[in-house]
């Protein structure tokens, strides 16, 4: 067996790879992260939540790089969806757990640009970076994944090795069959068509900053502006109407913006972009899966490896960092706490699944056209056996505060508003209320988590994706599995250990 140099090694500098990389960085681990492509690169995935600005990218220390960054704010999202014709529109703020977390807007990104951000920070905490470079396999040895072949640029290839591998390579990963059987979802099974435009019109303020998602005939559009300039426009449709990208997609898409007459309006001055990153059209399919487990050992998936559902509600880039998040905090805990690999996996795994199955499950009664925007909103409630008022319950989960409540306002107790409440009572006395209710119905999140692991189990079963899991019940009033995150965020740790 080859020595580990690094105590883990990254694959893939998504979002998903940079935060894993980078918070176990922090926690004190020598972590190697390589990148296949020299960044800025293109990728898909540019109206974010809440969850990722305020909760993950907070912990990173990437806020005020994405202050100056300049991109556009996303306060909410508009629809037209449903029964009813006219859209509507939602703002993240409206929700008093959204006020709490500060979750109330988050931003639309241009992929190049936050990825290399996000990258370059991993960097300046510590993460060996490199680029250009792939890992073409993993090495097992007495059982265990224990290093990667990696292929540079020149075409020299080497062998490095470590405790851990991460697989944060996306949804191209080819790493993911060594952990289980990649299961695609029966239900969602559309085809994305997207582009770029220059010029295109924008929603009135205040809302001019939210994604606007158009129903149409074929399926849905998404109009997100990333400057006040630019554009993505895409069109997610059923499978069955793919034979108009027979004729090449620039009559596909000529064919989808007729039936749309929202969208026909909103880019009747727009020029499509022809040249460079945002040239041209691009094709996604098959994209929603899960896989049927989320590590081995000494390997772990993490984001669109693991799993990738529909991106109606844009919860690609939360799912990948919250995910980055959760595995760095397994791998740290197992690393410097002694925590044995299984159960600090499983802890990763069950929480991921737990985030992934509220959104999927939303997002299934979602596709049903045939309600409004009232019934989604129980729907929501539903899903996250929550007992406040259906909108909030909706703003919530799709702010990507749907599970996250009580760890991102246990981060926040340490250092913020309720700290100060418990400390010394400053806190803004119209939040004040607000702020002790959640307090009080921090312990009641239990009853959301376990419901959804139920569910989650459940939803597995209807839609063929196979994928059991041996939860041991009992334990964390939070998560059913004993733990909670250490002040720093970096840590798990028992919630006897806690206090
Ligand atoms: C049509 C569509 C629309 C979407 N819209 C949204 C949206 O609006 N909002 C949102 O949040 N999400 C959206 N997503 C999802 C989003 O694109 C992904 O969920 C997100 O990029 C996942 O991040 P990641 O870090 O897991 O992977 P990625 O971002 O894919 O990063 C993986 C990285 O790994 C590198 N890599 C791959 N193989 C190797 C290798 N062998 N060696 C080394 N490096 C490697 C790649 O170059 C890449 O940089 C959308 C997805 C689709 C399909």
């Amino acid at each position: 067996m080859g020595i580990a140099n690094h105590n883990a090694i990254v694959v893939g500098g998504g979002p998903g790879g940079s935060t894993a990389a980078t918070l176990l960085a922090k926690a004190g681990a020598r972590v190697l992260l390589v990148e296949k492509e020299k960044f800025p690169r293109y990728q898909i995935g540019e109206s974010l939540l809440p969850a990722t600005i305020h909760g993950v990218c907070r912990l990173l220390g990437v806020s005020d790089d994405l202050h100056a960054a300049g991109f556009i704010k996303k306060r909410g999202g508009t629809f037209r969806w449903g029964k009813h014709p006219t859209p509507w529109t939602f703002d993240f703020g409206s929700a008093e757990v959204n006020q709490i977390l500060e979750f109330n807007f988050a931003y639309q990104v241009e992929r190049a640009k936050f990825d290399e951000l996000l990258l370059n920070n991993a960097r300046r905490q510590g993460v060996e970076v490199r680029e250009e470079t792939s890992v073409t396999d993993v090495i097992q040895e007495g059982g265990r994944c224990s290093g990667v072949t990696l292929l540079d640029r020149s075409g020299r290839s080497t062998e490095a090795r470590a405790t851990f591998i991460i697989d944060a390579s996306g949804n191209q990963s080819r790493l993911h069959a060594i952990a289980g059987k990649r299961v695609f979802s029966k239900f969602f099974q559309n085809l994305a068509l997207f582009g770029y435009f220059e010029g295109g019109g924008r929603l009135p303020a205040p809302h001019s900053g939210n994604i606007f998602s158009c129903a149409f005939p074929f399926g849905w559009f998404w109009y997100i502006p990333l400057s006040q300039t630019l554009t993505s426009v895409g069109a997610v449709v059923a499978k069955e109407h793919a034979a108009k990208l027979r004729s090449g997609p620039d009559y596909a898409m000529g064919q989808f913006i007729d039936a749309c007459p929202e969208i026909k309006q909103l880019l009747a001055n727009a020029t499509r972009i022809e040249n460079g990153m945002y040239g041209g059209y691009r094709v996604r399919k098959d994209y929603s899966y899960i896989n049927s487990r989320f590590w081995v050992p000494g390997l772990v998936l993490v984001g669109d490896s693991a799993c990738f559902v529909d991106p109606i509600f844009s919860s690609g880039v939360h799912l990948a960092t919250y995910s980055g998040m959760l595995a760095a905090r397994s791998i740290a805990t197992i690393l410097k706490r002694g925590m044995p690999e299984a159960v600090g996996l499983d802890i990763y795994e069950r929480r991921y699944r737990l985030e992934y199955s509220v959104f999927y499950d939303f997002l299934v009664s979602f596709y049903d056209m045939h309600q409004d925007e009232q019934s989604y909103f129980w729907k929501a409630r539903k899903v996250l056996g929550s007992d406040q008022a259906a909108n909030h319950a909706f703003l919530q989960l799709v702010a990507g505060a749907g599970t996250t409540v009580a760890e991102f306002l246990r981060l926040r107790e340490r250092s913020g508003e309720l700290f100060q409440l418990r400390v010394d009572g400053t806190v803004d006395p119209n939040k004040r209320s607000g702020l002790l209710r959640e307090l009080m119905k921090e312990r009641d999140m239990a009853q959301v988590h376990l419901r959804a692991v139920g569910r989650s189990a459940q939803m597995g079963r209807q839609d063929g994706l196979d994928a059991p899991l041996d939860f041991n019940p009992g334990g964390d009033p939070a998560t059913n599995d004993g733990y909670r995150v250490s002040p720093d965020g970096l840590c798990w740790e028992r919630l006897a250990e806690s206090g």
